[in-house]
């Protein structure tokens, strides 16, 4: 029997955990990542060599970041990694990449997706004005470039990832002018219990809000910005009657799937009413509907780094079990026991920090949703007076929402709910974008080249 041809795309905390597992079983997986080094989002690294210490870059995360970086150092010889790869398609057996300015498939027999998350925007007037940021952005260029978005930043949206990214930034020197959440304090008091799930993570979120009530920073609760606006030195975030000025603003309403492979690969996706987001068809030991396509980490519904890693053991134990492998059924048992822990813990998280998507129903017409094709709240709302469209593809169609570069993977659920605010119609009705290969932006004239240890995708395209 041939050698099964094992793919993993993303090598953050789930997907090295399911290198790990199928290494140490005598397996040599694919591991495709788009980023320099392995660590995913919650433990990136910076470009070799690191210049911070793992202390100041992870804090508290430092001993869990610098074990799954020493993992993947361990198992590196024992599996196939692509750095710098984008997975941009699945299809007739294969995943398509995109490397060093050429394009290939890859045959691939088993396939785990673990793409991890990304941020979520609310589309307040003012999000595309230069100088306002994702909150993972705003991270991103902290742990891996080593530099703050601004000297004076407000952060604005909802999540423990908004208080993490704003004591960061205290941290490394910047002046925090407001954090600006719109869960409200009812909604804290009323979930907190459910972190017992989980006391000591619980602990440090209320030490890192204590942390910047000590430092003065504002902590406004239950807001949401009426606008973020250019001034004369630089921006302002207007909140009810107050201004908080500032030179930069990281902005993050929670996180959401990326789930464009699992739809490419023919997984059903479902609408979780909590995460108010769309996921993958999967199990709690990652299996999917289609045979041989797994799922773990936050591609398969947002429950944190920690679960991520178990996530990616179990479903590579599944993907054991599924070719005839031995498996320790207790260690299954166990990852499971430890996910659902996560998963209590996280049912409180999304309680305390709702996704305010209601929002979007009184949002005025200028509102900018897909910056890509710069759709406005008014076009949808005159659109769906004129077209009636029955779900968010026909609305793409008609108004051009989600057709641009990034395809709907940041303007799709808003989309989806300012259609929910217009029609009086539940999000789970309205559908979700179908994902287009490639699902992010490759230059035509690469297609032209085939990418090393690839096959070609056009017999001419080789010669
Ligand atoms: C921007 C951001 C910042 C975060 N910061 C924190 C934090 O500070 N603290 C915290 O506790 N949690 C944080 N989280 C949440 C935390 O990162 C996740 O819970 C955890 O990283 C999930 O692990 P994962 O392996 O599922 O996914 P990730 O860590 O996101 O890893 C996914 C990997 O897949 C790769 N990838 C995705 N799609 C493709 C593709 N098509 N082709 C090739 N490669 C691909 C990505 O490059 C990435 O390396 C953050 C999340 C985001 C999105």
């Amino acid at each position: 029997m041939s050698a099964p041809a094992i793919v993993i795309v993303g090598a953050g905390p789930a997907g090295v955990r399911a290198a790990e597992v199928l290494a140490d079983a005598g397996l040599r997986p694919t591991v495709v990542d788009e980023a320099d080094r392995c660590g995913g989002q919650i433990y990136r690294q910076p470009p070799a060599p690191r210049r911070r210490p793992y202390g100041k870059l992870y804090g508290s995360e430092a001993a869990r970041a610098r074990a799954l970086h020493e993992t993947f150092d361990r198992i590196a010889p024992a599996i196939d990694y692509r750095p710098r790869t984008l997975a941009w398609d699945v299809a007739d057996g294969g995943v398509m990449l995109h490397a060093g300015g050429a394009v290939g498939r890859i045959p691939c027999s088993h396939l785990i997706l673990a793409t991890g998350a990304a941020d979520r925007t609310l589309p307040l007037p003012g999000w595309t004005l230069p100088g306002v940021y994702t909150l993972g952005g705003a991270q991103v260029a902290l742990k891996s470039q080593d530099c703050l978005i601004g000297e004076r930043v407000a952060f604005v949206g909802t999540g423990p990832l908004l208080y993490l990214v704003a004591v960061q930034y205290a941290r490394a020197g910047a002046r925090v002018t407001a954090v600006v959440d719109s869960g409200s304090r009812a909604d804290q008091f009323a979930h907190a219990p459910g972190l017992l799930a989980k006391p000591g993570v619980a602990l440090r979120g209320i030490g890192f809000v204590a942390e910047l009530m000590r430092r003065g920073v504002p902590v406004l609760k239950g807001a949401i910005p009426d606008a973020i606006e250019p001034t004369p030195d630089g921006l302002a975030v207007r909140v009810g009657g107050r201004s908080f000025a500032c030179d930069a603003v990281g902005l993050g309403y929670g996180l959401r799937p990326e789930t464009q492979l699992a739809d490419l690969a023919g997984v059903p996706r479902r609408f979780d009413p909590r995460q108010q987001a769309w996921v993958p068809e999967s199990g709690a030991d990652g299996r999917t509907p289609v045979a041989g396509v797994y799922t773990a980490g936050d591609s398969a519904g947002i429950l944190g780094a920690d679960a991520a890693e178990l996530r990616g053991a179990r479903a590579a134990l599944a993907l054991l079990e599924d070719l005839g492998r031995p498996v320790e059924l207790a260690r299954a048992r166990r990852l499971e026991a430890g996910i659902a822990r996560w998963a209590r813990f996280r049912a409180a998280v999304d309680g305390m920090f709702p996704v305010p998507a209601a929002a979007l129903a009184t949002l005025p017409d200028h509102a900018v949703v897909c910056r890509c094709e710069r759709v406005t709240v008014g076009d949808i709302r005159r659109v769906a007076a004129l077209a009636h469209p029955e779900d968010v593809n026909r609305l793409k169609a008609f108004g051009r929402v989600g057709m641009g570069r990034c395809q709907g993977r940041f303007c799709g659920e808003n989309a989806q709910a300012v259609l929910a605010a217009i029609t009086g119609r539940p999000v789970a009705d309205l559908g979700v974008h179908r994902a287009q290969p490639p699902i992010k932006p490759i230059p035509l004239a690469d297609f032209a080249r085939v990418a090393e240890n690839a096959e070609p995708l056009i017999e001419e395209a080789a010669q």
